[in-house]
């Protein structure tokens, strides 16, 4: 069973001792010196007046202060809210205002974002600086020192705040591509799930083949995953470093995704996992092909969040023999994976993201919220222990969308009679032409299959009669030439007519994303 509290996890993890857990260009950090870190700074916070239930806010790179950050707040009672590193000084204003944080742990580039907008957060009260030091903020190494001093901190004691599986643990904030984000409220025991998808999903794939459920080995290997995702999205916080704190597996982290710097780490660092989103999986590909680098020690290629075609597993099988690939779908709101989709089983069903984790459930439903039989698309719902319980000050939205224990995810899917879910799109990506449903979804799925797209997306264009029309923008390889003559007709020869494209536009590079990999699609609307 999943323990109660992010503690237990905390916890957990320090018994893996003086094995390596974080790596960050030279420096090294065992899981006791981890441990030690983050208790030091969870007395230091609540001896600077931090309370239970208070936020802390957490900006910053994948720098190996963020782990630290977040565990010293949990441990403190405190509620971590991690913003997007990516916004600009507005944004992260908004993620301060809205969370309401009293403190907020910085790096120097976030910090110089919101330096002027200080008096627009009249909660903020005391700003960590995790690198160097700047007037305004105190130096986060003045009270934890630098990564390399971490296993000489003092052993630290655990702080005394009671702590419950439903208190609040967490706000992530979602990652904007429908509107404003909005942060998820989760608790303890949502996150605490993070330890279980793995295994479970290993069990239930193991029972549908009727082979005996794979217990751990604790003499195996360390495992080494590549950390490509940030931790302020769910994936990166709770599938991967949640996940890997408790299994005792090393993280390698990077400041910025970067294929050349990614492949030299996998090889330097024998990393045995790397992945992401789609995109991230697309350039490891590349980087295979390229034959370059020695990516021998992966056995796992796992993607998420963003739609994956088929064609993306099957030519990662071809390429990584030994490397399963594997994916799932997951939401801010359901703290990371919950589905969960690997291997033969994988390859056999390659357009579904897999069944729900065993202890969640899920259903397809109509407008009208009655639940469909299988094969017919709708609305999918999910229910589970990883399910957040609604979003921070927002009683209208989470009136919406959490209704009668189920969570409506605004994606469209179809489940089959096994329960393996299959994204069709995102409601609100679909679009009507002449009363005819177009998935975008699948129009992008035909254009990935031309050996010269690497990238596809397709949107609505409006039209006076037919209400919308489908148009396309498609990156392509480098060197390959094709035309947009040559692309309608490549669909029209998979698709029925009314989906092909009306027009296709080449853009000169991979599509611009957020950094939970989706197409930013309000971004190419304009260029029709
Ligand atoms: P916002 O809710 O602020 O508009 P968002 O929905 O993009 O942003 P996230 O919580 O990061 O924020 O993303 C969840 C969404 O990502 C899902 O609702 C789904 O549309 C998409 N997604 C996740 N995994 C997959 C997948 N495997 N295939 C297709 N889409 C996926
Ligand atoms: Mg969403």
């Amino acid at each position: 069973a999943a323990p109660p509290t992010l503690r237990e996890v905390f916890l957990a993890g320090r018994r893996h001792g003086e094995a390596t857990f974080l790596v960050y260009e030279d420096d090294r950090a065992s899981f006791e010196a981890f441990a030690r870190a983050v208790l030091a700074l969870s007395a230091d916070l609540i001896r600077g007046g931090l309370r239970p239930g208070d936020r802390v806010a957490i900006a910053m790179r994948n720098l190996p202060e963020w782990p630290v950050a977040f565990f010293a707040t949990l441990l403190a009672g405190a509620i971590a809210a991690p913003l997007n590193a990516w916004w600009t000084g507005p944004e992260l204003e908004y993620g301060l205002i809205d969370s309401g944080a009293t403190v907020a742990i910085l790096d120097p580039e976030r910090f110089d974002r919101i330096a002027e907008r200080r008096q627009a957060c009249p909660a903020l009260a005391r700003i960590l600086l995790a690198r160097g030091t700047e007037p305004g903020a105190e130096s986060l190494e003045g009270i934890i020192g630098p990564v390399s001093a971490w296993a000489s901190l003092p052993p630290g004691e655990l702080p005394e705040v009671p702590l419950a599986p439903e208190d609040l643990a967490t706000l992530f904030y979602t990652s904007g591509t429908t509107g404003r984000s909005k942060g998820a409220m989760g608790t303890h025991r949502n996150g605490a799930c993070a330890v279980m998808a793995h295994p479970y999903s290993a069990a239930r794939a193991a029972l549908r083949r009727g082979e005996p459920v794979p217990v751990p080995d604790p003499r195996a290997p360390q495992k080494v995953m590549l950390v490509s995702v940030p931790f302020f999205h769910v994936t990166g916080c709770f599938a991967t470093l949640v996940s890997a704190l408790s299994r005792g597996s090393r993280l390698v982290l990077m400041r910025r995704w970067e294929i050349a710097r990614a492949l030299d780490l996998i090889e330097r660092e024998r990393c045995t996992s790397a992945g992401g989103v789609p995109t991230i999986a697309w350039q490891l590909l590349d980087g295979r092909e390229a034959g370059t680098h020695d990516l021998s020690s992966l056995e796992a290629v796992t993607y998420g969040g963003a739609p994956a075609p088929a064609e993306l597993a099957r030519r990662l099988r071809a390429a990584f023999p030994h490397a399963a690939p594997a994916t799932g779908w997951g939401m801010t709101e359901t703290s990371g994976t919950f589905t969960h989709h690997m291997g033969e089983e994988y390859l056999n069903r390659p357009d579904s993201c897999g069944p729900p984790l065993p202890v969640c459930e899920a259903r397809i439903v109509d407008p009208e919220g009655r639940a469909l039989p299988p094969g017919e698309i709708g609305e999918l719902q999910v229910k589970g222990p990883n399910v957040v319980v609604g979003y921070w000050n927002r009683p209208a939205e989470t009136a919406a969308a959490f209704r009668d224990g189920w969570l409506a995810t605004g994606d469209l899917a179809r489940m089959d009679e096994e329960g393996f879910i299959t994204i069709v799109d995102r409601a609100r990506d679909m679009l009507i032409r002449g009363g005819e449903n177009i998935y975008c979804c699948e129009v992008e799925n035909a254009l990935h299959e031309h050996p010269a797209v690497v990238d596809a997306a397709v949107v609505a264009i409006p039209h006076p009669t037919l209400g919308e029309e489908p148009g396309a923008v498609v990156a392509l390889a480098r060197g390959q030439d094709t035309s947009e003559e040559e692309l309608k007709a490549f669909v029209a020869a998979r698709l029925a007519a009314f989906k092909v494209p009306v027009r296709i536009l080449f853009y000169d590079e991979i599509l611009p994303r957020n950094p939970s990999g989706k197409i930013l699609k309000s971004e190419l609307r304009k260029l029709f």
